[in-house]
């Protein structure tokens, strides 16, 4: 049998043999008394990383997001987000549900947020008008390609939310992507920023969990609204201590996935009837358009899963793919002949 090549995620990555190792020797506590040893170190390490002063572990990255969009807003409020970004596509309406907010999506080309945009969008301070509560970001944009907020333009919208008051939350679930591709420290991306949540269950192999950082107090409301939506647990270090071999040893190699997704991009910009610009590519994640008539990316998927290699349809033109750890650069090159093969073929 051949070995199937899972490109539909970087979620898709399984805990490292050093994570089970140190998963099975965690030492553990109750963290709802603050006692386990693993999860402390974990919030204390995650912290450092981004220059932040605490952290919480949270199950998800949603629960992540989540509880900062609860803390940042009052009910009635509305939030400036992206059109295409997670928080408002892919999270159940939690900001509804959870915090009576609404969302204000903003169409942007790339998934990168601009001050001018977002100025427009601001409420007017009127009785009659929800008022602007929070702006969210999105680094990297998972559904406009894997894009990075220049270290410019985040901090463009710092500026302006200084000037209006309006905090800026970032859900930066891949923000150890964008530092590796702009090469730069994650404290040079997270800077000023009053919270910022990333996961440590993608691309950094870890088989479960987030973290949201921001200040000792808002991590100390953020610790209730955790305990809140069921989110507190008890000897979790058996699970910390694979989310800290993922920050102490996997932030390293993430170049060598956005230098196969790049490969790929380059290979299938060269095929008659898919549309990719490859230079566009900067992270892990690509996006390819299927141009020939007659051809559904469905249908192209399903002919490649027959092949052992599985991607994600976006739309009936569209296809997702992911690089991460377990997909070897030999895989990669594998899953283009597979498209190379049937585009041929028909
Ligand atoms: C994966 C992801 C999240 C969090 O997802 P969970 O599956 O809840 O951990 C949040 N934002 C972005 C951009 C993501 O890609």
């Amino acid at each position: 049998m051949t070995k199937t090549i899972d490109l539909r995620s970087d979620t898709v990555t399984r805990p490292t043999p050093e994570m089970r190792r140190a998963m099975a020797d965690a030492e553990v506590g109750d963290d709802c008394y603050l006692e386990d040893p693993t999860v402390n170190k974990l919030q204390e390490v995650a912290a450092e990383k981004v220059g932040m002063e605490a952290a919480l572990y949270v199950p998800t990255g949603t629960m992540g997001n989540q509880i900062a969009v609860k803390l940042h807003t009052q009910p009635s409020e509305e939030v400036i987000t992206e059109e295409r970004g997670h928080i408002f596509n892919f999270e159940m309406a939690g900001m509804a549900a959870l915090s009576g907010v609404q969302a204000r999506p903003l169409h942007t080309a790339d998934g990168i947020l601009d001050v001018s945009s977002i100025r427009k969008a601001v409420r007017p301070k009127m009785f009659s008008r929800s008022r602007t509560g929070l702006i969210t970001l999105e680094n990297t944009h998972n559904y406009a390609g894997g894009s990075v907020y220049s270290i410019a333009r985040s901090r463009e919208i710092l500026d302006f939310s200084c000037e209006s008051g309006i905090p800026v939350h970032m859900d930066g679930a891949r923000i150890f992507n964008a530092a590796t591709a702009l090469g730069c420290d994650v404290k040079e991306l997270t800077k000023g920023f009053p919270s910022v949540m990333f996961c440590l269950s993608k691309g950094l192999c870890a088989p479960v969990g987030s973290v949201l950082c921001g200040s000792g107090d808002f991590i100390d409301r953020a610790r209730s609204q955790r305990k809140l939506l069921g989110g507190g647990m008890r000897q979790v270090g058996i699970l910390a201590a694979a989310g800290l071999v993922a920050l102490e040893n996997m932030v390293g190699r993430l170049g060598e996935d956005h230098a196969n997704a790049r490969m790929i991009a380059e290979q299938l910009s060269r095929i008659d009837g898919i549309s990719i610009d490859p230079t566009k590519v900067r992270t892990n994640i690509l996006f390819f358009e299927i141009t020939r008539p007659g051809l559904s990316a469905p249908q192209l998927i399903t002919s490649l899963e027959e092949r052992g290699v599985l991607a994600g349809s976006e739309d009936s033109s569209r296809i997702r793919m992911l690089t991460h750890h377990d997909v070897s650069r030999e895989d990669c090159q594998a899953a283009c002949r597979a498209i190379c093969e049937l585009m041929d073929g028909g």
